[in-house]
């Protein structure tokens, strides 16, 4: 594993079960470089309310990291994706994003690598950022919304683009796109608050049904947020969906586990297993007790050692070694 080197400041919560936790990797953890902003027009998205450390340094967020004993983080986008009309924009704006992750990346050597983003829908370009960065040593997966502007994952467009990242064995890491197209999730903050976690589910239920699944069995997808409702409304999805099939390949993809709620991840475990539940914070989306809290409720779900290790960073550590 190429991240080998363990951070200071072990907590106490981790030094109680013991070495194998100091591998403890943030998996859903976003960055937004200012000039990326500027570039998209995004000004509504950092910094802003609903996402309290945003206006922390990198040298805080490193420091907060420490703290919690988190070894690494992967750095996403998020919603800010590069997806321009403009061909040339969204080429471009994909490798400003790029190229900036990938700096943070080297200059915090062993602390942060990268989900790249795509110049969606642009198959051909999306097609030449994969080959230009995929092979990158700090670039461990990508990144996509959970639908594509208002087109889902499982649209044959996007087929080239499966493909060539089953070819790679890649990792995809999924993210709601805050879908503020729908009008009755306009008020109350219900497009993040609900709408988020119901892109999720959407979104992992078409992998499964579609059977994109099992053609693409090697892109190891990660789904946010225990998979949005998956885990509470299994039984009446496989009642209505008649698919014996659906509970298996919805347990072939891995889950974030950013929730804090025990209860959803006592059934998020009971429906996708252990071994497929990834830590994840959502930085900057919490405030530093909330950061702090995204860890130490995993202690309380009564999971074995083993299996928290696993949780906090081996099986992230495994699915995102590239050698
Ligand atoms: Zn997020």
């Amino acid at each position: 594993m190429r991240w080998a080197k363990a951070v200071s400041g072990i907590h106490q919560f981790v030094e109680s079960v013991g070495e194998a936790i100091r591998t403890t990797i943030d998996v859903h953890h976003h960055y937004y470089p200012q000039k990326y902003l500027e570039f998209l027009e995004r000004s509504d998205i950092s910094p802003h309310p609903s996402a309290p450390l945003s206006t922390e340094t990198m040298e805080d967020r490193l420091a907060r990291m420490d703290q919690e004993s988190i070894k690494a983080a992967i750095l996403s986008a998020s919603q800010a994706q590069p997806y321009l009309a403009q061909k040339t924009r969204a080429a471009d704006g994909a490798k400003m994003a790029n190229d900036l992750f990938i700096d943070v990346a080297a200059q915090y050597r062993e602390r942060f690598k990268v989900f790249a983003a795509l110049p969606l829908p642009h198959i051909d370009l999306c097609l030449a950022e994969i080959e230009r960065v995929l092979d990158h040593p700090d670039v461990v997966g990508i990144t996509v919304t959970c639908t594509i502007l208002t087109e889902p994952l499982d649209h044959p467009r996007f087929e080239p683009i499966w493909q060539e990242l089953n070819r790679k064995k890649s990792v995809v890491f999924l993210h709601p796109a805050g879908r503020e197209d729908l009008e009755w999730l306009h008020d109350y903050h219900l497009t993040w608050m609900v709408g988020a976690p119901f892109e999720d589910t959407v979104a992992a239920l078409r992998l499964a049904m579609s059977g994109m699944t099992q053609k693409y069995r090697d892109i190891r997808f990660i789904v946010p947020h225990l998979g949005g409702t998956l885990p509470f409304l299994l039984a009446r999805l496989l009642r209505q969906s008649k698919d014996a099939t659906l509970a298996g390949e919805l347990a072939t993809l891995f889950y974030d586990t950013v929730s804090g709620s025990v209860d959803a991840l006592t059934a998020a475990t009971h429906v996708f297993g252990a071994d497929h539940l990834l830590f994840g914070t959502d930085y900057p989306y919490c405030t530093g007790e909330e950061f702090h809290h995204h860890q130490t409720y995993l202690s309380e779900a009564g999971f074995s050692t083993n299996e928290l290790a696993a949780i906090l960073g081996k099986t992230s550590s495994a699915l995102l070694d590239k050698r």
